[in-house]
């Protein structure tokens, strides 16, 4: 977990204050949206608290191999004592693995909802054109984590769905892991904090998530938004930072591969989350219930919503997720392919 965690409106004026211990030459980089709306907020609170600002970097787009490296380079080269990581889930990640490169702490602050990248110890590397390459599992996690739910709640309200559908399968994988690790008494068993905490994103998403929309839309910070960053930003981070992923991450994977599915990582993980409860024989009242709520915030539930992809490519995603997905493996038992394909068709014409 992250040392400091804070979340509130107006939150990014702490940031100069809580970052001083670290230093007082900072570097400062995200994209072009991201320190457009948050950037003088940035500069206001780190220069009244006597911060340098050594190194500005607003054209970080994606998080690459070549981006990280001319992030650590530009840290180095000015002398900077920390990173700052300002925006969405790439310039978050981006300085993360810069952070750690260049050997100084990084703090992160979010500016959108889609992504919890932002309290987590690791990034996510792409290439050039968006494919993913790898996780980078970083030694430790961010010094410190801003979440303004100002500035948050002002992103397009798109973000905080696709943040929800992502979030939703927290919890349901976290219980899948701590089943398979318990029954191969391994002894990475997740603890009894990252279970409740993913319980609690679940029921948070559940009783928030519509109304959260609707205010976002309409331009409202009501508690029903910041209960939704609070989930999506801290619960779904540190659940699935101890724990991990499971069916829905791995089917979403190999979702992915066969280039026949349309739709953000979160709106295809909230699809992928319904496939794993079906396979789980999950109450159908249960399964029903999460259906009717993710129709009712705007994430799909069938795979109209998605594209449609054909029967040999729903096979393959089945495969890719049975076979080589490494999430595939923390189902209590071996996935089997027919019985992924069952609980999608299920999905499909049950709920
Ligand atoms: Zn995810």
């Amino acid at each position: 977990m992250p040392s400091l965690y804070l979340q509130g409106k107006g939150a990014i004026y702490h940031l100069g204050q809580k970052a001083f211990p670290y230093g007082d030459k900072a570097f400062v980089a995200g994209g072009k949206t991201a320190l457009s709306v948050a950037g003088e907020r940035v500069k206001k609170s780190l220069t009244s608290n006597g911060i340098e600002i050594v190194g500005w970097d607003d054209t970080v787009k994606e998080c690459t191999h070549a981006v990280i490296n001319k992030l650590v380079e530009e840290c180095r080269h000015n002398k900077a004592h920390f990173i700052i990581g300002v925006g969405g889930g790439r310039a978050i990640d981006a300085a993360k693995a810069a952070a750690w490169k260049a050997k100084v702490p990084a703090i992160t602050v979010g500016t959108q909802c889609a992504t919890n990248a932002d309290a987590s110890g690791e990034s996510v590397v792409y290439t050039d054109d968006h494919r993913f390459l790898e996780v980078l599992l970083l030694p430790r996690n961010p010094m410190l984590v801003i979440e303004d739910t100002e500035i948050i709640s002002k992103a397009p309200p798109k973000f905080l769905v696709w943040g929800m559908g992502d979030a939703l399968s927290c919890k349901f994988e976290s219980e899948a892991y701590a089943k398979a690790r318990h029954k191969r008494g391994d002894g990475e068993v997740p603890t009894s904090v990252a279970l409740a905490l993913g319980d609690q994103c679940y029921r948070s998403l559940l009783a928030h998530g519509q109304k959260a929309v609707n205010d976002a839309k309409n331009g409202i910070l009501s508690l029903d938004v910041v209960d939704v960053i609070e989930a999506v930003k801290l619960s779904s981070a540190l659940t699935f930072e101890n724990s991990g992923c499971a069916l829905a991450h791995a089917l979403h994977n190999g979702l992915s591969r066969t280039g026949q599915v349309k739709g953000e990582h979160g709106e295809i993980v909230a699809y992928t989350t319904l496939v794993q409860m079906a396979y789980e024989r999950r109450p159908k009242e249960e399964i029903r219930a999460v259906v009717k709520w993710c129709a009712s915030v705007g994430l799909p539930t069938k795979l109209a919503n998605l594209g449609t992809p054909s029967r040999s490519a729903l096979r393959q995603a089945a495969e890719h997720a049975c076979e080589h997905d490494p999430n595939g493996r923390n189902m209590p038992d071996k996935l089997k392919v027919p019985d992924v394909l069952d609980a999608i068709a299920r999905v499909e014409s049950e709920f």
